[in-house]
């Protein structure tokens, strides 16, 4: 056995897109120390360790109001229905997002009417608000995809112009800012999900939206909690989504490191970009000089032949190296929305994201080798692949 060992071929380190457990290693007492005054208090739902963290991420947000809720899709669905969205109304949503935008709109039985993206940002395109909106429409939902803010000052106008409501989904930018002003404090109201592979990550599912409104604020507090307005008193149907205690006292954790992550997740973003230049069929993620990119994800286009992505991925993870694709069906080809219709073709610059998109490794505690190795392993795979 120990010369089968010893002539086996030196076995390469894996990289994952995340890696939760390094940052755990290095809170484990903060988080200790938060997790036992939960337990010892026993008091588990709307604590003040919830009311603490909606104070300091509202703060964070530049927003005067923040309510916990119990995941990010939620904080998208009470965010709607909060600004007044119900059945038979549309609301503008990109093709190109995580299904959880659009879910949160149908929960309310409302509709939602795809657009297509910005190919260079991946974001909403502007334009398409006037292009798709009807009298139903009533809202549009914007998404900072990837930790980079949409083009908010045209999406405001134009909603404006057109009578309609912004919710932002900021599931993927808490802290990321568009002309100086963090994203979330940029429309009517906002989602933000604590998944915990985001940014600011839960050990389970959390949530929360933030506002300027105390209108919507209380609404959602009522909404959250069973539509109550006083103790077993309801008014309307509510929702049963608040987020817990324990997941408020470890965000509140890491909350505090927030900041120093999003600059060492940019650091990186740097880095990939320096290796990373220049080379054919491969574009890298846009920053713009008024939008903050905070990098959720490090999304690289491979450009080429059909296919070409997928055998770049392969090659990749043949070294050992994990890749994600955030996401490789748009809306309006996933069978919820196609409803059994062929619609390639209605949002092409949809359809050639989803071909063409590449998420590379990327978390505060990747070192500069295994970035070497990745940005290596790509050209390789390029080359291979031309
Ligand atoms: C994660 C995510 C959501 C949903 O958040 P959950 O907390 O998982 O419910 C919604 N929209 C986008 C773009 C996301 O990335």
């Amino acid at each position: 056995m120990r010369d089968q060992n010893q002539g086996a071929k030196k076995s390469v380190e894996k990289i994952a897109v995340v890696e939760l457990r390094e940052q755990y290693r290095t809170l484990r007492g903060e988080i200790r120390v938060a997790l036992d005054e939960v337990l010892e208090s026993q008091q588990f739902i709307l604590g003040p360790q919830g009311a603490l963290l909606e104070e300091e991420l509202a703060a964070y947000c530049d927003t005067r109001h923040a309510v916990g809720l119990a995941n990010g899709t939620d904080a998208l669905t009470l965010s709607l229905a909060a600004c007044g969205v119900g059945p038979g109304d549309e609301v503008i949503v990109p093709a190109f997002t995580f299904v959880a935008s659009a879910t949160a709109i149908v929960r309310l039985g409302a509709r939602p009417v795809f657009a297509d993206i910005d190919p260079a940002t991946f974001n909403l395109r502007p334009e398409e608000i006037e292009a798709r909106r009807t009298e139903r429409t009533i809202a549009v939902m914007p998404v900072h995809l990837y930790g980079l803010p949409a083009e908010m000052d045209t999406i405001n106008e134009l909603a404006a112009r057109n009578g309609l409501t912004v919710v932002e989904d900021n599931a993927q930018a808490i802290g990321a800012r568009y002309r100086g002003r963090r994203t979330g404090s940029l429309g009517a109201a906002c989602g933000i999900s604590f998944y915990p592979t985001k940014n600011l990550g839960a050990y389970g599912d959390a949530g929360m939206m933030v506002t300027n409104s105390e209108e919507i604020a209380t609404k959602i507090r009522c909404l959250r909690d069973h539509g109550q307005t006083g103790k077993y008193v309801s008014s309307e149907a509510g929702w049963n989504s608040r987020l817990d205690e324990i997941q408020a006292a470890v965000l509140r954790v890491k909350l505090r490191h927030l900041d120093d992550w999003t600059m060492t997740r940019q650091a990186h973003a740097r880095r990939y970009d320096k290796l990373l230049s220049g080379l054919a069929g491969l574009s890298l993620p846009r920053a713009a000089p008024h939008k903050e990119h905070i990098y959720h994800l490090y999304t690289v286009r491979i450009e080429g032949k059909a296919g070409r992505r997928d055998r770049v991925r392969d090659l990749l993870a043949a070294r050992g190296i994990s890749t994600g694709v955030y996401y490789p069906v748009p809306l309006h080809l996933q069978p919820l929305y196609s409803g059994g219709r062929d619609r390639r073709g209605e949002f092409p610059m949809a359809e050639q994201a989803s071909e063409q998109v590449l998420s590379l490794p990327i978390f505060p505690e990747l070192s500069d080798d295994r970035m070497g190795r990745v940005a290596e392993a790509l050209q390789d795979a390029l080359r291979e692949t031309d």
